[in-house]
This record gives C-alpha cells, sequence and structure tokens, in this order.
C-alpha cells in the first residue's frame, strides 16, 4: 500500500482522483516521449522514432500497470480481512486513517466487525446466563467445564422446595433460589465455577482440589446457606453430591455420579453431603433426619 499511501498526501479524499492520475501518466509518458522526439530530432528519422516510441509506449504501460496494481492493494487488504473473518479469525482493525472512498470502506468495515463481535459476544453470553440469577446455566457451566482442569463437582438442591413454593408462592419461590446463589457466589474462588443447573439445582466445580478439600467446601457451602436464608417455615437447607471430575470433556459421567450422590444426601435424610467415590457412598456432613419421605425431583 505504499504508493497508495503516498498519493494519499496528493490526493488524500478521492480514490478515483488517485487512479484517474495514474491512467493519466500512463498515457502521458509515451506522448511526451513522442513529442521530445519531434522536437529535438529530425521526424524524418522514422525507425528511431519507432523504436523510442515503443520502448516508451512499454514503459509507460509497465509503470502503470505496476503502480494500479499498488494502488488497488488496499481493495485486496479488504478482501482478505474480510475472507479471514468469514474463516473465523479476528484479524484485527483495518488500517483507518485514509479518507477517501477506499478508506470509508475501511472504516466502516471495521465498525461493522466491532458490532458484529459485540453482537455475538452478547448472544453467547445471554445463551450461557441463567437470567433470573446471573449465574452461568447448564449450557454455559457445560462449554466452561469442557476446558477445565481435574478436581471435584458439588451438585446441591435445595430441600423441601415445593413447600416454600406452595406456602409463600412461586415470586418467593424465586427469591430464595436467588438468596442461595448469592450465598454461594460469595464463596467462590477465582477458578470455580458455580451454575443453576434448572429449577433449584446448582453445580459448583472446584478445579485442582482434592477430596478433603472439596468435602470442606460443600460443607461450608451447607451451612452458610442454612445460616443466611431462611423462610417462615425456617432455615433453607441443601443437599449435596460429590463427584470427581477427571477434567476436560468428561464432565458427563461426573455429572451422573454427583447426582446419584445427591439422590442419596436426599434419601438418608436431606441437609448433608454425600461423597460418590466411583460406586461407593460415604456419608459425610451432619445428618438431620427430617420426617418427610424421601425422594427428590
Ligand atoms: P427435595 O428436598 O427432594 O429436593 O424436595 P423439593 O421439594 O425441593 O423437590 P423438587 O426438587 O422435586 O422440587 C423442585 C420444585 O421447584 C418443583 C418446581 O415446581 C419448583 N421450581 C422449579 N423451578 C423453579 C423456579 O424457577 N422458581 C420457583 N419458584 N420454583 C421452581
Ligand atoms: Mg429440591
Ligand atoms: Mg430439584
Amino acid at each position: 500500500m505504499k504508493l497508495y499511501r503516498l498519493m494519499s498526501r496528493i490526493f488524500p479524499a478521492s480514490f478515483a482522483a488517485k487512479v484517474l492520475l495514474l491512467a493519466c501518466l500512463g498515457i502521458q509518458i509515451p506522448l511526451l516521449a513522442f513529442v521530445d522526439l519531434g522536437l529535438d530530432r529530425e521526424l524524418h528519422e522514422t525507425l528511431a522514432s519507432i523504436v523510442v516510441m515503443v520502448m516508451a509506449t512499454a514503459i509507460g504501460t509497465l509503470l502503470t500497470l505496476m503502480a494500479l496494481r499498488n494502488i488497488l492493494s488496499p481493495l485486496l487488504v479488504i478482501a482478505r480481512h474480510l475472507e479471514s473473518w468469514d474463516a473465523g479469525r479476528h484479524p484485527g482493525h483495518l488500517p483507518d486513517d485514509f479518507a477517501d472512498e477506499v478508506g470509508r470502506v475501511m472504516h466502516h468495515t471495521n465498525r461493522l466487525l466491532d458490532r458484529v463481535t459485540d453482537h455475538v459476544d452478547q448472544s453467547r453470553l445471554e445463551a450461557d446466563t441463567d437470567p433470573m440469577t446471573g449465574l452461568l446455566n447448564r449450557r454455559g457451566a457445560e462449554r466452561r467445564l469442557m476446558r477445565s482442569p481435574a478436581g471435584w463437582l458439588v451438585h446441591f438442591d435445595i430441600d423441601q422446595f415445593k413447600r416454600i413454593n406452595d406456602a409463600f408462592g412461586h415470586d418467593m419461590g424465586d427469591q430464595i433460589i436467588c438468596r442461595v446463589a448469592g450465598v454461594a457466589g460469595t464463596l467462590l474462588r477465582a477458578s470455580d465455577v458455580l451454575a443453576r443447573f434448572g429449577g433449584e439445582e446448582f453445580i459448583l466445580v472446584l478445579p485442582e482440589v482434592d477430596q478433603a478439600e472439596a468435602l470442606r467446601i460443600a460443607n461450608r457451602l451447607r451451612e452458610s446457606i442454612e445460616s443466611a436464608v431462611a423462610t417462615p417455615l425456617g432455615p433453607v437447607t441443601i443437599s449435596a453430591g460429590l463427584a470427581r471430575h477427571a477434567g476436560g470433556s468428561r464432565l458427563g459421567s461426573a455429572l451422573l455420579a454427583s447426582d446419584a450422590a445427591l439422590y442419596e444426601a436426599k434419601r438418608s435424610g436431606r441437609n448433608r453431603v454425600h461423597v460418590s467415590p466411583d460406586s461407593s457412598w460415604a456419608l459425610v456432613g451432619e445428618m438431620r433426619p427430617e420426617p418427610e419421605q424421601p425422594g427428590r425431583g
């Protein structure tokens, strides 16, 4: 784009003027050579005149073609830029400091692509976010966990939540879900992932912790929610299932194991944490038997 830059100093606002000047020079160079020849020499030297004319025309044509190729190079830059975008790469911005027609195309291409990027980012964020709690939803969590290192999965669910909905209505139920999400959010480390998996069910992923640490965090979560969230029916409690997550895309089997452990926590009385090391269940956490029939939805 050197020639384009150079000529932008002469015709900053017009690409057409740049092309016309070059085309004009291409025509004028041979003509000037011919005139010069006619003035300085005897015109009867026909052969020499023809040779000079042919050479001048050839040189003029060559220079013009080279110059036109160069002056048109910004269009090639734009085409390559758009092809990169189309191929899923983000090559940055086009030069944005020219005021002519091509400069305006570059400027508006940059703005348009910025807006497309913002729009895609925003759509992706909305698709991955639970609007009620602001946490990741299941899809968002699964997407994040594809790249997650190994660790532990805490799968938790509010106990007897139907009672809260039945006693105080769905709106109050929603508020309780948000309060539980808020308390869980305060316990997060930067690398942890918390998501609402649906209804009043959440997962907390703890990368790079051992079983003892995962248990400690899960029980702290359970105790924090119990002491911070309450309705007139009493404290709100959760049950949790713990399972090892091998990292990367093997989330599916960890979820099955943590869900089974959560079921076991519900079955054996709620408000507790169960660990699922493969298929042998270890009961940990505080026992608080409840009079209700076990089971969860
Ligand atoms: P358990 O201790 O076995 O978990 O008992 P539970 O009553 O919590 O049982 P379950 O998990 O099956 O019930 C969840 C209820 O949560 C059922 C559904 O009506 C309600 N629910 C699901 N999503 C929402 C929501 O977004 N807002 C509200 N308020 N309620 C919801
Ligand atoms: Mg529940
Ligand atoms: Mg549930």
